[in-house]
C-alpha cells in the first residue's frame, strides 16, 4: 500500500526559452547576416523596448530612435549598389521579423521606407533616379512614402485610382488624394501613384513633400493599430511636377504591383509569424493587438480607424 511519504512533491519544469523564430528561417541565413539580426534584435530590445510603450500611448512617432536606427546600416537592404545595404532577400524578412518582434509599427516604418519608396525608384526608377534618391535614403537623411491607396480605393487600386497626372510640355500636373500612406504626415518623399489622363495608366511620380506647392499632408488621427507608425492623408491640387520626377520605368499598374509584389513577398510573411501574441511570448509592447487589427485590414478585412467610420 502507497504511503503519504512516497509522494514526492513535483518540481516545476523550467519552460525552453520563447523563440520568435518558428519556422527557423534565421538557420537560412549566412554568418554575416546572422550578425545583422542580432544587433538589430539587442538593439530593438535595449533602445526600443523600454520606450516604445509611450510612444504608442500618444500616438506618436520616436524620433529620438532615428540616429541610433540609422546606425544599425539597413537602410536599403536587400538591394545593390547607390549606397544601399545589400543582403539577400531572406536577410530583409529576417529583419524586418525582428522589428515587429518588439514593435509593428516600427517594421512598417522600415518596410514603407526601404521596402516600398525605395523599391519603387529601385524597380522603376531611370538610372539618373536611382544615382539620385537611393543613395540619401539608404542613409536615412530622406525618408519615403509609398502612396496608392485613396479615399475611396483599397484593394482595387489596379483599376480605379482617381487621383489624374495630365501632361503639360515637360511638366506633369498631379490631382487627387492618397489616404493611410505610412510615414506621410513627416517624411520627405512620396511615391504618387497616378493615372494618366492620356493613356489612362498608372504612372509613378516622386515628389517632394516639403517643397512642392499643392502637396499637403493631414495625420489620420485616432488609430486603434500601429500607432507609433504615422499614417496620412495626401492632398494633391494641381500639383506640378518636371518629367524628370516621373519614375522612367513604371508606365503602368503592372510595374507598380511589382514593388508590392517583391515587399510583400519578403516582409509580410515574417510580420505574420514574427508577432508576440502570435508565438505566445510576453508581449513587449502595447503594439501587438493593434498590430493584428491593422493588418488584418492589409490582408483584407475591415478598417482599424475611427476616424473613418
Ligand atoms: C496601418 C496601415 C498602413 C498603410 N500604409 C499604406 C501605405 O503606406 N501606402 C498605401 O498606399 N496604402 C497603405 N495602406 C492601405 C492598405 O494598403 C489598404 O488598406 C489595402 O489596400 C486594402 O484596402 P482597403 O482598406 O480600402 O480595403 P477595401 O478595398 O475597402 O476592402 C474591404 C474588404 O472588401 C473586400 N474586397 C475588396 N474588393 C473585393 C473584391 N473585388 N472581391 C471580393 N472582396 C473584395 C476585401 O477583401 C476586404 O475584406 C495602409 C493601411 C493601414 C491600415
Amino acid at each position: 500500500m502507497a504511503t503519504a511519504t512516497a509522494l514526492k512533491p513535483s518540481v516545476p519544469k523550467q519552460l525552453p526559452q520563447p523563440n520568435s523564430d518558428f519556422y527557423q528561417l534565421a538557420d537560412a541565413l549566412t554568418v554575416e547576416e546572422k550578425a545583422i539580426v542580432k544587433k538589430v534584435r539587442t538593439y530593438m530590445e535595449t533602445k526600443v523596448q523600454p520606450i516604445i510603450n509611450k510612444y504608442w500611448s500618444d500616438d506618436a512617432f520616436p524620433f529620438e530612435l532615428l540616429p541610433s536606427f540609422k546606425e544599425l546600416s539597413i537602410g536599403g537592404l536587400g538591394f545593390e549598389g547607390y549606397g544601399c545595404a545589400g543582403g539577400s532577400q531572406k536577410l530583409f524578412g529576417v529583419v524586418a521579423m525582428e522589428l515587429a518582434r518588439v514593435d509593428a509599427s516600427l517594421c512598417t516604418f522600415f518596410g514603407v521606407h526601404s521596402g516600398l519608396a525605395m523599391g519603387s525608384i529601385y524597380l522603376d526608377g531611370s538610372e539618373e533616379q536611382k544615382q539620385k534618391w537611393l543613395p540619401p535614403m539608404a542613409r536615412w537623411e530622406k525618408i519615403g512614402c509609398f502612396g496608392l491607396t485613396e479615399p475611396l480605393v483599397g484593394s482595387g487600386t489596379s483599376g480605379g485610382l482617381t487621383t489624374t497626372a495630365k501632361r503639360d510640355g515637360d511638366t506633369w500636373i498631379l490631382n487627387g488624394q492618397k489616404r493611410w500612406i505610412g510615414n506621410a504626415p513627416w517624411c520627405d518623399i512620396s511615391i504618387i501613384w497616378a493615372r494618366d489622363l492620356a493613356d489612362n495608366q498608372v504612372k509613378g511620380f516622386i515628389v517632394e513633400n516639403k517643397t512642392t506647392p499643392g502637396f499637403s499632408v493631414e495625420k489620420i488621427e485616432h488609430k486603434i493599430a500601429l500607432k507609433v507608425v504615422q499614417n496620412g492623408q495626401i492632398t494633391l491640387k494641381d500639383v506640378r511636377l518636371p518629367e524628370a520626377n516621373r519614375l522612367q520605368g513604371g508606365n503602368s499598374f503592372r510595374d507598380t504591383a511589382r514593388v508590392l509584389r517583391m515587399t510583400g513577398q519578403r516582409q509580410s510573411g515574417c510580420f505574420a509569424i514574427s508577432t508576440p501574441a502570435a508565438n505566445g511570448e510576453p508581449l513587449p509592447a502595447c503594439s501587438t493587438a493593434p498590430w493584428r487589427a491593422g493588418w488584418r485590414r492589409r490582408l483584407d478585412c475591415k478598417n482599424v480607424s475611427r476616424a473613418d467610420k
